[in-house]
């Protein structure tokens, strides 16, 4: 059951909860993009936002420079902002975890734009193809259709390298939960106590830190020109991207 409005309790550790939750392997991401590609074709994504990005950072100079890739999505927070600051509980926490929107609530104010501090939310433009969902905020939803299926999130799906990796942190035999018991993970923007609940293995200090308003990635890059060639004149998302 999902507590609509309102936010549920963590359910993290509880016996007989599931909490689901994401480790990304930062040794094993290849910056394929396959991931942003595979959740851009589940969501019917439109051009210029993204639920998900492979951020690019350069670091170094030749001979010894180095290309780092960090994966960015929601992070389904154990005690999230945007949850507490929706005016009208269009966004809510499931008691199993995932943080989900209620489309039909959102009246597209943006607060929970503003108050998620990972900028992983977006306003859905008018420019959708398939479906028929728009100008309400939208984000990450950890693929719950699919889960709630028996199967993995889209992008872990495809992620060849599996650098991606998914589970129950609360079932101890789960690959993630073996994985955030056995080795260093760290969270993003921890001391903000929003608990995050994706574990990143390995990330670059320089490319967790960075605060974009923008994603920076070949796919983004690409993907945004096209929105602009689509888009020309359009105002509205004009200073949004
Ligand atoms: Fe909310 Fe942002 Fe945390 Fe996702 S990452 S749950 S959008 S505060």
């Amino acid at each position: 059951m999902t507590s609509i409005g309102l936010q549920a309790a963590p359910s993290l550790g509880v016996p007989g909860k599931k909490r689901w939750a994401m480790v990304v392997d930062l040794r094993r991401c290849i910056g394929c993009m396959a991931c942003v590609a595979a959740c851009k074709a589940e969501y019917d994504v439109p051009l210029g936002v993204w639920r998900t990005t492979v951020q690019v950072k350069d670091t170094g100079t030749y001979p010894n420079a180095r290309r780092n890739f960090m994966p960015r999505l929601c992070n389904h927070c154990d005690n999230p902002p945007c949850v507490r600051n929706c005016p009208t509980g269009a966004t809510y926490k499931h008691e199993d975890g995932f943080v989900l929107q209620h489309y039909e609530r959102c009246i597209g104010c943006r607060t929970c734009i503003a108050a998620c501090p990972y900028n992983a939310r977006f306003m859905l433009p008018r420019n959708r193809t398939r479906v028929g969902i728009n100008s309400v905020v939208d984000k990450c939803t950890f693929c719950e259709h699919r889960v709630s299926q028996g199967l993995v999130p889209a992008c872990v799906q495809t992620c060849i390298g599996r650098s991606r990796i998914f589970g129950d942190l609360n079932d101890p035999n789960s690959e993630v939960a073996r994985i955030v018991a056995t080795q260093k993970t760290q969270t993003l923007k921890p001391e903000l106590g929003t608990r995050p609940q994706v574990y990143y293995i390995k990330p670059d200090r320089i490319a967790t830190e960075q605060v974009n308003s923008a994603p920076k990635s070949y796919a983004a890059r690409s993907d945004a020109e096209a929105f602009y060639r689509h888009n020309n004149g359009s105002r509205f998302f004009g200073g949004l991207l």
